[in-house]
């Protein structure tokens, strides 16, 4: 066991040239500047050779992956940066005085350092690698069990994952707090008037999403952040959904947790981030006890160790941080403003396009929302429309994508959802048309 902090030493194993370094896009809409300094326009077909699985066939026709909001592809890079660190540096992390150990200890925490950059947080410690957002949302709900009581409040949104419910109704549950909902309109967006009213001297915690998976809206999260500090409470801001899109600056923000997971930003599945202030992470209880995560151990008694290791129980995905690193890496070096860009001209086009699909209904129209679609197409069940897809090669999500509520609030049983990452192109939204028009005259 380790008990002191992380440094931030630049003397990690690095596969990649060091990130340059991307201006913060200013607020979380689609306004993006035409060109900024560090922004080139992309070059698609360069970029998507780093992915070798866009050059694959899927039931004989070329893959067009468009269910990037439930994970990405990942670039060779990363790829390799997880095969080169098992090739040459594999051992646990932390505890030996041995050479590998220390070069993977050195791999890891650089990880941790490059995710501190990219998100802007004041202290590399506030980092709490996990195993993604699920479990990071998790440690900050099982965190509260001992602050909680009868008629506190913890305020959700009715366009929350389940990932963002569930664990609050388990608090909920064990501490007798009373869980209350922001509601939405038609459109995906959220009444903020509901939201001034909802807010109370007893609401202890807020829980949002940043972007809505089911529905790609952009929430207000400036102004619920501010408005629920005004009363003290503690803002949580699950981040799953917007970190592909939209690069968060903690300090900026200043919420005081953010959430998310690596495999949706080209990193690997099984490795995520609780970000927390400090103040806030040593009042939490830890979630998970074992080893790494004490200071000392007595039958008696254990104290525990410091940020972040208090968070972080047993041997972590140490490949699987190391590949995170290099995806972080990976999207800098393609830039942060240009990606946005990219994604925003291929909703643009797509909107459009299938707008003009008979009967086609887009749900999540919301002012600002990233590069994802949810639709449906007159009365066709998304799981016909999603399989005759797949047989032309194209991958969508299809059903009610963890967010039951949302479509219990549109009266639907699903939906069928195209969500673009920045590796898509426009012809592969015209393949996307075309097969839906395909399936509509095979379906009617
Ligand atoms: N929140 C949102 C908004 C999500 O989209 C997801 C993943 N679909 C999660 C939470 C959960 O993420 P993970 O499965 O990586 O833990």
């Amino acid at each position: 066991d380790r008990n002191d902090k992380p440094t931030t030493a630049e003397s990690g194993y690095y596969f990649l040239q060091s990130p340059t370094v991307e201006t913060a896009r200013p607020h979380s809409n689609l306004q993006i500047p035409a060109k900024t300094q560090n922004d080139q326009p992309i070059d698609i077909l360069k970029i998507r050779k780093d992915f070798p699985i866009l050059s694959q066939k899927v039931n004989g026709k070329q893959l067009v992956y468009l269910d990037n909001g439930a994970s990405s592809q990942k670039p060779q890079q990363v790829i390799d940066a997880i095969a080169n660190y098992y090739k040459e540096i594999n051992a646990n992390v932390h505890r030996g005085v041995h050479t590998l150990s220390q070069l993977a200890t050195d791999a890891f925490e650089a990880a941790r350092a490059k995710i501190q950059q990219h998100i802007n947080a004041k202290e590399s410690y506030e980092v709490i690698l996990t195993s993604g957002t699920t479990h990071s949302i998790n440690i900050v709900a099982n965190g509260f069990s001992n602050m909680l009581k009868v008629g506190d409040e913890i305020l959700i949104s009715a366009l929350e994952h389940h990932s963002n419910i569930v664990p609050w109704q388990m608090l909920c549950e064990r501490t007798g707090a009373t869980l209350k909902v922001i509601p939405m309109n038609l459109d995906g967006e959220l009444l903020m008037a509901e939201f001034d009213s909802l807010l109370n001297p007893n609401t202890k915690i807020v829980a949002v999403n940043h972007v809505s998976n089911a529905l790609g809206t952009i929430n207000p999260i400036r102004y619920i952040i501010a408005e629920a500090h005004k009363g003290g409470a503690a803002v949580l801001i699950d981040g799953a959904q917007s970190v592909a899109h939209i690069k968060p600056d903690m300090q900026e923000l200043d919420c005081d947790f953010y959430t998310f997971s690596a495999h949706k930003i080209c990193g690997p599945t099984g490795t995520g981030v609780l970000f927390g202030k400090e103040e806030w992470l040593n009042k939490l209880l830890p979630f998970q006890g074992g080893g790494e995560m004490i200071k000392e151990v007595t039958f008696e008694k254990t104290t525990y160790a410091d940020l972040p290791y208090k968070f972080e129980a047993g041997t972590p995905n140490i490949a699987g941080v190391v590949g995170f690193g290099a995806a972080i890496d990976y999207l800098n070096e393609v830039g942060m403003d240009a990606i946005a860009q990219q994604e925003e001209e291929i909703l643009k086009y797509a909107t459009a396009e299938l707008l003009k699909i008979p009967e086609l209904k887009i749900w999540g129209t919301a002012q600002e929302k990233v590069s994802v679609i949810s639709f449906n197409v007159g009365n066709l069940h998304p799981y016909d429309i999603g399989t005759i897809l797949d047989n032309s090669g194209i991958a969508v999500r299809t059903g009610h994508h963890c967010a039951q509520p949302i479509m219990n609030f549109c009266k639907i049983p699903g939906t069928v959802r195209a969500s673009f990452s920045f590796y898509n192109t426009i012809e592969e939204v015209d393949l996307l048309v075309k097969a839906i028009l395909k399936a509509q005259k095979m379906l009617s």
